[in-house]
């Protein structure tokens, strides 16, 4: 296991300064997801951690050790990327059992190691299979796989499920969890997918413009977002915001924090009952209804102003008036800073 720390880390393209000044340390043995918006810099995060990009200045540290010269095959680091690099005309064993091979590990070593890691990650009846005979998601666990024999202290993960259909996408994540666990490994796992990053992450860096955002548990970054860009990110649909006029200050709130009762019944006994805390409430016309199932996301137009609302009743209808009640509590405030005003 190993923690890895960015010390005022810049990454400069010619003159284009790709990571500004960055700061981080990536906790020993955490899954830390790394996440934000195309070109944002993640990618180039983790190959400076890799060895494969280095940084313009700064330290990049690995284990308190400042790994600046060390080459990439040396930094116990194993990275797996989407298009996940496996030869299509070796068997799953072979696959697997290449890097032992060319490590000189003795034969009887190599089928004990490649056994127990194909265990691991489910692939030891598909061992003698060619790749072209496995579905998506078994040629991704080979790369896992691939990288598993390496004995890495951190394995960087560079969009690794973006190839897989949604359903398996879901599965894999689960995998990943579990691996993790079994492993105890530091994983750096890189998405643009706030949902993979907050389904899966012990710590999210939340980044734009080469800049981290914020660096929180993903409850913490969900509940208590430091900036409109994080408020706005985290979460879908996102938070709904709206400017108050003053200072450029702003308000926001998130979709399912919202109530919706008709119009011509408020406010209705039930509102009374299950909202006593104190809220906000404005009138409003539904235009969108989009039913998912479980819930229903309405739009509310009210003036100039649009919200989103995501609510377990299906029985709103389009041009309905409604009232859209928030709990005070549950609002944000975001200054001009974009800093949040609150705590
Ligand atoms: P994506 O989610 O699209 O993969 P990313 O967050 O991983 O994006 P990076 O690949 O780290 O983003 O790229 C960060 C910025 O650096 C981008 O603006 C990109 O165009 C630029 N960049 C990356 N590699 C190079 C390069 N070799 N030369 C010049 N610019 C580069």
């Amino acid at each position: 296991m190993a923690s890895i720390q960015f010390v005022s880390v810049t990454k400069a393209f010619e003159k284009n300064a790709v990571i500004q000044d960055l700061n981080l340390t990536i906790e020993d043995g955490a899954f830390t997801v790394l996440v934000g918006p195309s070109g944002c810099g993640k990618t180039t995060l983790l190959r400076m951690i890799a060895g494969l990009g280095p940084q313009t200045s700064g330290q990049v540290l690995i284990d308190g050790k400042d790994v600046s010269r060390i080459p990439s095959g040396q930094r116990g680091v194993a990275m797996v990327f989407q298009n996940y690099a496996i030869y299509p005309t070796m068997s799953v064993r072979e696959n697997i059992e290449f890097g032992l091979k060319n490590n000189k590990v003795p034969k009887a070593e190599r089928v004990r190691l490649v056994e127990s890691i194909s265990e691991t990650v489910g692939l030891l009846e598909y061992l003698d299979r060619k790749p072209s005979a496995l579905s998506g998601g078994q040629r991704q666990r080979v790369a896992l796989a691939r990288a598993m024999v390496k004995k890495p202290s951190v394995f960087l993960m560079d969009e690794p499920l973006s190839n897989l259909d949604a359903k398996l996408r879901v599965q894999m994540r689960i995998e990943l969890i579990e691996l993790h666990k079994k492993l105890g490994t530091t994983f750096v796992y890189v998405t643009h997918d706030q949902v993979e990053a907050m389904s899966m992450a012990d710590t999210i860096v939340l980044m734009n413009k080469g800049l981290i955002q914020q660096e929180a548990a993903p409850d913490d970054i969900y509940h208590k977002p430091r900036n409109l860009f994080t408020a706005q990110f985290i979460g879908v649909p996102p938070m709904n915001v709206g400017d108050l006029g003053v200072d450029g200050v702003k308000f926001g709130f998130r979709p399912e924090n919202a109530s919706l009762s008709a119009a011509e019944s408020w406010p209705s006994e039930k509102l009374e009952q299950t909202r006593p805390t104190p809220h906000y409430a404005l009138q409003g016309t539904i235009v969108t209804r989009e039913m998912l199932g479980s819930e229903t996301i309405y739009q509310i137009r009210s003036g100039d102003l649009s919200f989103m609302v995501k609510s377990p009743e299906d029985t709103f209808q389009v041009d309905q008036e409604v009232v859209l009640g928030v709990e005070a509590a549950k609002i944000h405030f975001f200054g001009a800073d974009e800093l949040r005003i609150e705590d």
